[in-house]
């Protein structure tokens, strides 16, 4: 649809806040984009991104009709932009597609494909996506860029509570008492939340702990900044529960009722002491004592953490000891307590929720469960697979010993997002068959053999889920250029031309004529979520699930009589260094983040007016190495890792301490996953992009 003049209410597409926007229309263009005042979760608030960064829809690079690649079938692929490929009817394109997928599935079986949803699709797409991985395709091997971003967080919560959410609503955060923020640069992540995590600090009085390795700006409202090295968080937390039982601020009363495994918790602490802390951490001991008893003695406390946490070799171990300072002291469960992972991408809880994951349907009930299994077999007539999938990384190992045959890749780009990038590449280049689907060409399309064009945000409805697990709509503003269409759709078509091709009978259930009749039948399998419909989204402007019927009100913050797993539970955790450790060839550490003016692989930021203001990466490094190396600010330097090496300007800057350079990774021409290493955290097998060795040399 296209207006002119007119206004249309959707939810801004980059970052886990959700919030809700006003798109002024003219003549087919976002001519503003305003902030409703009276909606959850921003109420009249947007970031410079949500407010300036939307034209990127209207690039004259979006994708319009489907192609195929001239070259294809000719082993190794090369990456080749646009020229590479000829342009194909929508019919040619999906049988093709259709036949290659269904090749693969008959010559090898359904795991031998590797398939990557999208934590920018809405929903409904995830639901309809895994639907025909797992129903038509046969297979568990579906993941996206949660695996990349959060995967620890929601190991560490599942082990210690049974769910991963975040457990509190973005509205209660300006009447805060007590926040704690670790490994998340707020500002400029999220910042929509950091502006009512500041205005309780700054106006109604809250006390802020922050804990991070670069002088962060939200560090400048603490009480508290605790600037530990890179990579030993788990060490600080655990010497922060030390004081806190040392000097009996714990909550007995909660921990009788709710929590269990105190006494074999209470002794992995004992050697955590705030001194061995500071040796490990390099925070003074009574800085890590003054925080303890801030938080510990709190009537309410709540916890925020990012990618700092999750993005490590033991990010699991980091989200189980902030779990046990919230079940040591109680406080969870309440208004203003709790413990808050800030999600990434816009819609990333969602895409979790709805099915995007190896292990689990939507609302994380287990593939490897009988009942749960029999209940989808059932409704969409099909045997289905008990065997969890591989996981993002698992399935470029597969490709690389040739297990996995095919890709199917819906709006991500493991070509900017996996670690060690040039390993990803030279498997990329022998896989037999990628199929892409995005808005946009980008490093994972330039190897594909067949490209398919999707819709944005601002072309289609369905839902987005954000952080705080607030279901909200988006909504067609404008017309999608040429031939493009909506990603539910070509999933269901690609489906529905699979199953003829397999041969199969009774139809697994591949004709929804619109997102809303998805997600009726999502909700109708997936219990937290049987009381929200498109319709009820439309009249509250949102709804928090778990909201288990049509008269429940939706829950804004979890756990207020027990845990998902019956009791918290308290878990020993022991502190094991970052694999990587500088030395003499690599002396510096790497850290790898966002900015704000940029999202993720850049794909669509670097299209917006906002790369005008950020138009290259730069490396921070601190002015003593920049001293020692004889660097200043602007001059290009290689930085190296035992990986690959990149060239950069370099920002001299106190923000990264001494030892340490950070470097974005939304800038294709210096990649910072070319430096980054592929070991991963045991249980959640996701990369550590937060600690590597590298060095750092003028040009
Ligand atoms: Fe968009 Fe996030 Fe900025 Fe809100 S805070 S406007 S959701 S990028």
């Amino acid at each position: 649809m296209s207006e002119t003049g007119v206004s249309v209410r959707s939810t801004c597409p980059f970052c886990g806040v959700g919030c809700q926007v006003d798109l002024q229309i003219d003549e087919n263009h976002i001519t503003r984009v305003d902030a409703p005042f009276d909606v959850a979760p921003n109420y009249g608030r947007l970031c410079t991104k949500g407010r300036y960064g939307l034209d990127y829809v209207r690039h004259p690079s979006r994708l319009t009709y489907p192609m195929i690649r001239k070259d294809m079938g000719s082993l190794p692929r090369k990456p080749v932009g646009l020229g590479g490929f000829r342009r194909a009817s929508w019919d040619e394109a999906l049988d093709l597609a259709a036949e290659k997928l269904a090749g693969i599935v008959q010559e090898h079986g359904g795991d031998a494909l590797g398939t990557f949803t999208s934590a920018k699709a809405t929903n409904e797409d995830t639901y309809i996506f895994q639907k025909f991985v797992r129903g038509v395709l046969g297979t568990n091997n579906i993941d996206h860029c949660a695996r990349l971003c959060h995967a620890a967080s929601v190991a560490g919560l599942q082990i210690t509570l049974g769910s991963s959410a975040m457990s509190n609503s973005i509205a209660e955060m300006k009447d805060l008492e007590v926040l704690l923020v670790t490994g998340s640069n707020t500002s400029e992540t999220h910042p929509v939340i950091s502006t009512f995590l500041r205005e309780a600090v700054v106006r109604n009085g809250a006390k802020l702990i922050v804990i991070d390795p670069r002088r962060i700006e939200m560090s400048n409202f603490a009480d508290h900044y605790l600037r530990l090295r890179p990579g030993t968080d788990v060490v600080l937390f655990q010497a922060l529960a030390h004081v806190i039982v040392e000097q009996g601020l714990v909550d007995q009363d909660f921990l009788d009722k709710r929590v269990e495994g105190l006494e074999e918790y209470l002794p992995s602490l004992e050697n955590y002491t705030p001194e061995y802390a500071e040796e490990v951490c390099g925070v003074p001991a009574k800085e890590i004592r003054a925080a303890a008893r801030l938080y510990g003695s709190a009537n309410a406390a709540a916890i925020y953490w990012g990618m700092g946490i999750s993005q490590s070799t033991h990010g699991t171990d980091n989200a189980i000891s902030l779990a046990n300072l919230a079940l040591l002291t109680g406080n969870i469960g309440r208004p203003g307590t709790g413990l808050n992972p800030l999600r990434g991408q816009n819609n990333v809880q969602g895409c979790s929720d709805s099915g995007g994951l190896p292990n689990v349907y939507p609302g994380y009930q287990l593939v490897s469960d009988p009942e749960v299994r029999e209940k989808f077999e059932k409704q969409w007539g099909v045997e289905l697979d008990p065997e969890p999938g591989l996981t993002t990384m698992e399935i470029v190992d597969a490709a690389g010993n040739g297990t996995i045959k095919g890709y199917y890749v819906m709006g991500e780009n493991p070509m900017m997002s996996e670690p060690d990038l040039l390993h990803a590449r030279h498997v990329m280049e022998n896989l037999g068959f990628l199929l892409y689907q995005d808005i946009f060409m980008n490093e994972t399309g330039e190897y594909a053999d067949i490209i398919l064009p999707a819709v944005s945000f601002a072309e289609k409805d369905g839902t987005f889920t954000n952080s705080d697990r607030r279901v909200q709509l988006v909504r067609p503003a404008i017309k999608s250029p040429g031939e493009a269409r909506p990603d539910w759709e070509i999933t269901q078509e690609l489906a529905r031309r699979v199953e003829e091709k397999l041969g199969v009978k009774d139809s697994a259930g591949f004709d929804f004529g619109h997102p809303a009749e998805i997600w009726d039948e999502m909700a109708s399998l997936t219990p937290p979520f049987q009381g929200i419909s498109h319709k009820r989204i439309e009249q509250e402007s949102g709804v928090h699930w778990p909201c288990p019927a049509p008269d429940h009100p939706g829950t804004p913050y979890l756990f207020s009589e027990d845990f998902p797993r019956g009791k918290g539970k308290l878990t020993p955790i022991a502190y094991r260094p970052s694999l990587e450790q500088p030395d003499e060839e690599y002396p510096l550490i790497l850290s790898t983040g966002r900015v704000l003016y940029h999202w993720h692989g850049g794909t669509m930021t670097r299209r917006s007016k906002l790369d005008d203001i950020y138009p290259e990466a730069l490396v921070e490094i601190h002015p003593q190495d920049a001293g020692d190396l004889g660097i200043s600010s602007g001059e290009w330097v290689k930085v190296r890792s035992r990986r690959g090496e990149i060239e950069v300007k370099t920002l001299v800057t106190e923000r990264s301490p001494v030892g340490t350079v950070f470097l974005p990774f939304h800038f294709a021409e210096a990649a910072a996953n070319i430096l980054t290493q592929d070991a991963r955290d045991p249980q959640a097998k996701i990369p550590d992009y937060k600690v590597c060795a590298v060095a750092v040399e003028k040009r």
